[in-house]
Order: C-alpha cells, then structure tokens, then sequence
C-alpha cells in the first residue's frame, strides 16, 4: 500500500479496525491511516441527523451542558488564535452548526463557515446568513483566494479524503500574514501508546492520524510551516463523558463513568474540567519566501 500523504511504498498494517478497514502506519512520513475509506454513500449515512444528535449538538436536542462545555473549549483555541490575529475574517471549516462562530463572533471576528453536512449547515446559515456559509466541502466552496485572517479546521483533517487538497485551498484562501489553527488527534501521546487499537480516535470516520512531525511534513509540501504546537485541551464534564461513552462503549471506561454519573450530584456532572485526550493544536503559517 503507497502511502496517500509522502507516496513511500514503506507502509505497514498496524491493526484490523473491523473486518473491512485496517489501520496501516507509514515508516517515512509516520502518518497512520485508515484503509479502505469509507464511500460517500457511507459517510453521508454516518453524517446524517442523528449523527449530531448522539452528539448532543442538534437543534433539537440541544444539551446545556454540551454548549457550556463546547463553548469553554473555543475560548481556549480563541485565547491562543488572538495572541497571532486580533481580529479579522475567520472561515471555521467544519462549523457544524456554528457554536464556535458564535464565540469567535462575540470577541469581534468576522464569522464564514464550511459545513459538509446540509442539516448542520442549514442551521449555521440561519445564525450568520446565507453567504457566510458554504455547504459542501472546503474544495468545493467559491470564497475569493487570500479573504482570511484566520481558518480554523478543529476535529476535521482527520476526516477528509485528501488532506493535502484541503490545507492546499486552505493556504489560498489565507491572506499572507493570516494563520491556520487545527486540532486533531496526536498519535504520539501517552493516551495512544496505553490504549493502542482501543484509542478512541481510531474510528471509521477518521481516516488520518498525524502527529506533530507528519503534520508538520504535510504542512511543508502545502507551503505552510508549523509555528506552534500544543497538547489540545477540551473542557469536559461528566454529562457529556457519560453520554459519549454509552455511545462509543469501552469495557472499563463505560461502567466507571455510569457510577461517577449516578454518585455525583447534578452541578457537579455539569461543571467543566480541562483535559487533554490524545490531540494536538498546532499553528501553521505561510513560508516566510511566500509572503514577500
Ligand atoms: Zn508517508
């Protein structure tokens, strides 16, 4: 198998995912990826409705707890984006249904977004108007080339099919001095290294796991250096874990939040901790020969 971010042949399957997809490791570039990916009959059955909803994200479904928790997290991404950019456009690709938009909005950003998904994407469009956001991919979208102070892309490299494409339209939608911020998992953490195949960002909808060396090389082949590299904290709390882990079920993990759930009062289920869970935040900026 060549691998699909450096073209090396050295390639090696580190484990079977299901029956279908393995996980394959390359020994040059040190990128893992998912093999085979998922079709987009597959993907759309995955992103649908209730998608969001197991998330707790949906319109309809919205959890207090989730937004609070959700919304703490993006002030830390913000805190860090404002020390490079203050203020200006920023494209969050990705925007689900734009919760972080509405926290980047609220500090004095000019919000667009990105949404694959048409229902989440409907929803960001009622918040910040029809031409502030794009459904479909970050490819296919129609913003002008360098309109951007800042392009956020968290939980979302992991996803896409080719990511050099991505961050290769992600640089020409950057103006010259703008940044990238994107969090993804890190496969080079103590959460990966204890759990191994039971890591839980290995699923089928992810279909790359970089570190900071293979994100760094893919960065370089786009012509965009990694500036900044940090463990990437999220805000949790129990409801959400709890909620999480009856969906993705883990033999030890599952039963002792189910106690912790029952045991502990109600306020303090809700209330937020910082924990980092195996991902990174890196800060990627054009090569300093592109900025002349
Ligand atoms: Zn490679």
């Amino acid at each position: 198998m060549v691998c699909p971010i450096c073209s090396s042949k050295q390639t090696e399957i580190k484990f079977n995912l299901t029956d279908e997809h393995q996980v394959l490791c390359c020994i040059n570039c040190g990128v893992e990826f998912l093999f085979p990916q998922l079709n987009d009959n597959e993907l759309k059955k995955l992103y649908s409705e209730n998608y969001y909803v197991s998330w707790g994200i949906s319109g309809k479904h919205e959890n207090e707890s989730t937004k609070q928790m959700k919304t703490a997290t993006f002030h830390l991404r913000l805190n860090r984006i404002k020390q490079y950019i203050p203020s200006g456009k920023i494209l969050d690709v990705g925007c689900a249904t734009g919760y972080f938009l509405e926290a980047a909005q609220q500090i004095g950003f000019e919000p667009y977004g990105v949404e694959f998904s048409e229902y989440s994407s409907s929803i960001a469009k009622k918040k910040f108007g029809e031409q502030k956001i794009f459904s479909g991919t970050l490819e296919e979208s129609n913003f002008p080339d360098s309109a951007f102070d800042v392009i956020t892309m968290f939980d979302l490299i992991e996803h896409v099919c080719i990511p050099e494409q991505t961050l290769t339209k992600a640089a020409s939608l950057l103006n010259k001095n703008g940044i990238i911020a994107i969090m993804t998992p890190d496969t080079k953490t103590i959460s990966n290294n204890l759990m191994g195949k039971r890591w839980t960002h290995y699923k089928l909808e992810h279909f790359f796991y970089f570190s900071r060396s293979s994100i760094n090389y893919i960065a370089n082949r786009c012509g965009l250096d990694v500036v900044h590299y940090e463990r990437g904290k999220k805000a949790l709390n129990i409801n959400y874990l709890y909620t999480q882990l009856n969906i993705y079920k883990h033999w030890l993990l599952t039963p002792l939040i189910n106690i912790i759930h029952t045991l502990l009062p109600a306020k303090l289920t809700a209330r937020n901790f910082y924990f980092s869970i195996g991902e990174m935040v890196v800060i990627i900026k054009k090569h300093a020969s592109n900025t002349l």
